[in-house]
């Protein structure tokens, strides 16, 4: 079953305004075995919006348009629905009846244009709207030789959502074959999304039965599948099937196969090893202690650091000896090793962990570039540490620098 979205508005074809819609559509869709194959962004341009209509019956069984049911001038979808359809639109007596009603209850006159919310599309269903004045329509229908389902839903996120679940989902299960949905979100850290791609393609590829789309943001690649099946077992078999054939290529670069972040899993493990870490931080300026402490319960593992800015802090507070910051540098694996050392041993702490770096976009030099980090680990017996240089604008190497600092810590206590 394949459907089409088309959000209809010229609000949604400028900078300002985004189709939102849409995402809570598809998310519902895909629920029920469906999936959104095409998502079409029409202005209210009557001829247009005919345009897309066409294309999308032909290509897709099912097509849910929305927006436009307004009473103004530019609202155009039920006309331009029909049109495209080659169909009929009739007055509903009792739509129409409902919008006097209204009006009369505030003591208003309805304005002529308003009485176009009650055109109904020739033997649709209306769809009623407990939250606004435009009514959604129901279309079952043959086209050329195939059924087709079309819908027509108000724009307005709080009446489209609701209407789609009380009305559209009870229909669409009575329609769909039954189908049951399994998913799954593999994460990785600190991997090109090419190279996750390169590696898992074949792999995916032969999985037939399973959507698999990869999301990339900084620092994180995540793997998505879905699969539906008639019976909730078989679409879990293949999912867990696919995921294991994952693992197995990837290996330990997976941090999180149930939805967990980074932090969460970090915080897991410290925890499972009952051990405690401390953080210094320069160029994060206090990220990863944020990230960490933003998770209930961190207090049993996360003691506590120090943002080491400045020279004088870092020795401070984390006792770094002045005479080692003048002759390497602040931004050094000497100085990390250090900063990493002095936090652990200052608050007792199992493990210390350490980022110094430079963010740009000034500061840079030609040994020491912008986005050049180092991050350094201390156990108590032995003292790691790793060297980046991180490409990006200063947001995107400090988070970078956060990111790979919590997956060294993770890799540490696995
Ligand atoms: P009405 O005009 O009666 O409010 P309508 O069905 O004509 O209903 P629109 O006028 O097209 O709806 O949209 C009303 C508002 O709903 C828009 O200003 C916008 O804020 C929001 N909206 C419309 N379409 C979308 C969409 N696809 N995603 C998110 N918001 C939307
Ligand atoms: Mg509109």
């Amino acid at each position: 079953m394949l459907a089409e979205i088309i959000a209809v508005g010229s609000e949604l074809l400028t900078p300002y305004r985004q189709d939102t819609n849409s995402l809570f559509l598809t998310e519902e869709l895909n629920g029920l075995g469906v999936t959104v194959a095409f998502k079409t962004i029409v202005g209210d341009r009557k001829a247009h919006l005919m345009d897309a209509v066409s294309i999308a019956v032909h290509r897709a069984d099912i097509l849910l348009v929305m927006g436009g049911l307004g009473p103004t001038q530019d609202d155009l979808t039920r006309e331009a629905v029909a049109d495209a359809l080659g169909v009929r639109l009739r007055r509903d007596g009792d739509l129409l009846a409902a919008l006097y009603k209204r009006f009369a209850a505030r003591r208003a006159i309805m304005p002529g244009n308003n009485s176009k919310q009650a055109d109904v599309i020739e033997s649709a269903a209306v769809l009623p709207n407990p939250h606004g004045t435009a009514p959604g329509q129901w279309l079952d229908t043959v086209v050329g030789e195939h059924r087709k389902l079309i819908v027509l839903l108000p724009g307005p996120p709080s009446e489209l959502k609701p209407m789609f679940t009380s009305e559209c989902l009870p229909r669409l299960r009575a329609v769909l074959p039954p189908r049951f949905i399994a998913r799954r979100v593999l994460k990785m850290a600190m991997l090109p999304e090419s190279e996750v791609d390169a590696k898992l393609a074949p792999i995916y590829t032969r999985f037939t039965d399973v959507e698999t789309t990869i999301l990339a943001h900084p620092g994180e690649v995540q793997l998505h599948m879905l699969c539906s099946k008639p019976f909730l077992e078989l679409a879990q078999a293949r999912v867990n099937e696919l995921v294991a054939r994952v693992e197995e290529e990837m290996e330990d670069a997976i941090f999180s196969s149930q939805g967990e972040t980074l932090e969460q899993i970090v915080l897991y493990y410290l925890e499972i090893r009952g051990a405690t870490v401390a953080v210094a931080e320069s160029c994060t300026g206090g990220m990863v202690s944020q990230r960490l402490t933003s998770i209930s319960g961190s207090s049993r593992s996360f003691v506590g650091g120090a943002i080491v800015y400045s020279d004088g802090v870092k020795t401070g507070l984390a006792e770094v000896p002045e005479e080692l910051i003048e002759e390497k540098g602040a931004v050094s694996r000497e100085v990390a090793e250090a900063l990493a050392r002095g936090i652990r041993r200052k608050t007792q702490a199992t493990l210390g962990l350490a980022i110094t770096g430079i963010a740009g976009p000034s500061g840079g030099s030609p040994e020491k570039p912008v986005g050049l980090v180092y991050i350094a680990l201390d156990d108590g017996r032995e003292i790691s540490v790793t060297q980046k240089n991180f490409r990006g604008d200063r947001d995107r190497v400090r988070s970078l620098a956060s990111q790979q600092a919590l997956d060294m810590l993770r890799r540490k206590l696995m």
